[in-house]
This record gives C-alpha cells, structure tokens and sequence, in this order.
C-alpha cells in the first residue's frame, strides 16, 4: 500500500536545511539514495535536486510505530517530516529526526542500474534507464554545470545588447546546400529538419542587430565517435556592424564569464567530478593561431603534413591537443573548405573564418560573413549551389543588409569537455546518436 501525499507539500530543499534549521520542523521529498538497517538504527539518504540529508530513525527515539513501518528500496519516492538535528558525521553536518514519514512510490528490489554511486554502470545500459540514472550524483553535478553554462550565456549576452532569437527547426531546403540532413514530410511535401540557424539568424543581424539563439539542430551524420550527435544542442551569435575580430573579443570574454560562474557557483559539482583544477580561468586574449601558422607547427612539431586546402586531421588535433589544452583560435582558413556565406579575405585564398578549439576538441566555428547580395550570389554560384533554391534568403540581402559576423557554439561539445567526460552522450539528457532513438 502506498501513502497519499494529502496535503503536505516540501518546506525545503535539501540543501536548504542548513544548521540555522536545527531544531525546527521540516518536510522534505525526494528519493531514497541509499539506506542502512542497522537493527534498532534506521538510515535514510534521502535525495532531492539539489543533494542529500540523513534521515535517521532510532528505536525509541522516533515512535514505535514509524519505525517498524519504514522499510524502504533504492529510489523509493518519500516524504518526510521530522525536526533537524546537527550531526557531524552526515552529509551537510546535518540529521533529520522523522516524526511521520510517506512511502509515495516503490521500485523492483533490483534496480537496472547502480544508483548507489559506488560503481559507474556501462553507458548504455545508463542511457536504457537515463530517467533513473539522472538521479545519479554525478549526472546532478553534469546537469547543474549545464545549467549554469546556459544561464551565464544569456545573461552575458542580454547584458551585452544580444536579443535572444527563435527560428524555424523546420526548413524548406538545406541550410548550408549541404548533406546531412534529416528529411520529414510536411504534409504532402518533402522538408528537413534544420541542421543550423545560420541564415535565418544573418537575417535577423539586419533586424535586432545582436541575436543568439540556443536551440537544437539535427545533423544526419552516421559518426560513431564520442564527439557526434545526430541531435545538438547549439548556441548562434551573429553581430552586425562587426567583423570576425569583433566575434572573436566577445565570444573569448563569453567563456571567461562561463568558467568564472561555473568555478564560483559549481565547485562542489567540478570538485565531484575531478575537473576542479583542470577548469582553470583562462587568460584573455586567447592564443591565435593562422590556419598556415597551425600546418606549420603540425609539420614541424608531429612531422605530419596536411596540404594547404584540406581539413586538419582528427590524429593532428589529438596531439596538438597535449600542446595546447586550453582555449586557442585558428583563423584564416583556406576558402575552399568554407561554406558560400563566410567573407573571402583580400587575399581570397584565404577567409574571414575562424575555429576555437579546445585542447584536442573544435568548439565552434565561425567568421565575417558576406553581405552583398552580388557577392553572395556569386558566391552561391561558386559552391556549385543554384541561387534559387536561395531566393528567399537572398532578397532579403537587397534591403540594406548590414556588415555583420558570427558563430556556431556547440553547448554539448563544450559540457563534455568542461565536464571532463569521456563521451558526448553523457552530456545531454536523451541523446541521440544513429543508433539510439529512446527514451
Ligand atoms: P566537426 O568538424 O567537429 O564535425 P563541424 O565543423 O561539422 O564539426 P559546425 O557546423 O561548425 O560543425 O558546427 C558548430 C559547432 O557545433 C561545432 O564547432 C561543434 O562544437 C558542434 N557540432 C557540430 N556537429 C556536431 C555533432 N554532430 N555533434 C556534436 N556537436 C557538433
Ligand atoms: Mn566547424
């Protein structure tokens, strides 16, 4: 028989009973983290969102009755009134003392998972189960990093003049001309799931000048690595009346606030998952470094040679990555590797493009776009792309278009790395990959 919740409802979160509670009543509700029957001694961790409180039941202390009834599992759901006590020993030097205690939910005796946070169960199995093992320690500590990233992000960008954007997810043809993308039906018609807000937010920089937009975009790419989702979370800047320079000064001052938030509001989660010293507040500038100049050093340093005009190879960026482990930018990249939007240099070999990399790991990518509707098209033209297939997006470059750039962050990439996790997966709630559609 499970009990009613009637009317009681939380007076606090776990880690809101602190020792200026002690002696006070509280009612907490969460889920049973661990317990221990000790015979006449009853322990209960009990979890929330936040953490964890000892609930301790002692024969003779709290009544006959409630101690003979409170037999629980791992992640029983329960709520609890009791008075706080301070106890050296518990999590938060703190002990609730239960005077009624509500069995709301039970679980099977043997749980998929491990929950208990002595060992770490395999990562699909993890996934199988992700709603459950989102309760796990380490997953609060992951998820509330996340949180605070997203929420450094938009408050440093609404500080800096930046209107947060909402585009369409569902597109009439391909963003990018590219490949890799997802097709849907639209009724009777064939669309695509948007692989990027790239034009639609270059459309809006000549509308509210400074946008971003953190959404999702789709990208049908059938890699298994640990560094690939099929389904990404991603932050878009775009600045008009700016050049690459521009993105390059706010996007650096953007992760300086974003680890200076998650050192001073998250180094409990940072310190569980090992990453305090390894998440160091980064100089400003960050190191730049030409596309040339980074072929050079591969050359010279790891005797690699990569030819002007081709991508730097994911064996390159691994050792780079044991040189350089911080932020650094590589700009100037050949124009041929570019797509249509981004501005060609004086030198048009070379573009206004730029990557920030992090250690081993490419960030973003962005660049000065181009804003001339001549130009554009041309440029269309050049990738072997047909100008109509564009001509909505077009137009709107024949209305006095601003100068403007910017750039593609991807949030889940940057979580694996401030996490220090060993696959993107374990960054995002539900991921999905080419092999995984549920939960
Ligand atoms: P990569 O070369 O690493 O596959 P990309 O150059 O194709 O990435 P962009 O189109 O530049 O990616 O996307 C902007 C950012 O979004 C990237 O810098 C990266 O952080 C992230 N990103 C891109 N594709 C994926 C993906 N499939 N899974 C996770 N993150 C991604
Ligand atoms: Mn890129």
């Amino acid at each position: 028989m499970l009990d009613d919740m009637d009317d009681w409802r939380k007076t606090h979160y776990t880690h809101e009973v602190t020792p200026d509670l002690i002696d006070q009543e509280v009612t907490l509700g969460g889920w049973v983290r661990n317990y221990r029957d000790l015979g006449g001694l009853k322990f209960i961790n009990l979890q929330d969102k936040y953490g964890e409180r000892q609930i301790t039941l002692k024969k003779g202390v709290v009544s006959d009755e409630i101690f003979d009834k409170t037999k629980v599992g791992y992640q029983y759901c329960i709520m609890v009134k009791g008075k706080v006590k301070a106890f050296k020993k518990a999590p938060g030097g703190i002990e609730v003392i239960p005077s009624e205690l509500k069995i709301l939910n039970k679980t099977p005796d043997k749980l998929p998972i491990d929950m208990t946070g002595e060992t770490i169960s395999e990562l699909d199995l993890r996934l199988n189960n992700r709603a459950l093992d989102l309760r796990s320690v380490r997953n609060q500590a992951v998820f509330q990093i996340r949180g605070e990233v997203l929420n450094t992000i938009r408050e440093f960008l609404l500080e800096n003049n930046f209107t947060e954007i909402t585009t369409p997810k569902i597109i009439g043809s391909a963003t990018e001309g590219g490949t890799e993308l997802f097709p849907i039906m639209y009724f009777d018609k064939e669309a695509f799931l948007t692989q990027s807000a790239q034009l639609y937010k270059e459309q809006l920089s000549g509308v509210f000048e400074r946008v971003f937009e953190i959404s999702d975009c789709f990208r049908a790419e059938k890699s298994h690595t640990r560094r690939h989702l099929c389904e990404i979370f991603t932050l878009d800047i775009e600045m008009a009346f700016a050049t690459m320079n521009d993105v390059l000064k706010t996007l650096e001052e953007l992760v300086h606030q974003v680890i200076k938030n998650v050192r001073e509001n998250q180094m409990n989660s940072l310190k569980f998952l090992k990453m305090e010293e390894k998440t160091v507040l980064p100089e400003l500038p960050f190191p730049r470094y030409t596309y040339e100049e980074m072929l050079e050093l591969i050359e010279s340093k790891f005797r690699i040679s990569i030819e002007f005009g081709e991508d730097i190879s994911t064996e390159a960026y691994r050792k780079l990555g044991k040189e350089l482990t911080g932020y650094y930018y590589i700009t100037h990249w050949p124009m041929s590797i570019k797509p249509f939007y981004i501005m060609p240099s004086k030198d048009p070999k070379y573009s206004e493009s730029f990557d920030l990399q992090m250690g081993w790991l490419e960030l973003t990518s962005g660049g000065t776009r181009v804003h001339s509707s001549e130009q554009l098209r041309q440029a269309l033209e050049a990738k072997g792309l047909n100008p109509i297939a564009f001509e909505s997006h077009l137009k709107v470059y024949d209305f006095g278009m601003p100068p403007h750039a910017g750039v593609g962050l991807g949030i889940d990439r940057w979580i694996t790395f401030l996490c220090g996790l060993d696959d993107i997966r374990e960054a995002v709630m539900y991921p999905r990959t080419p092999d995984r559609l549920t939960p």
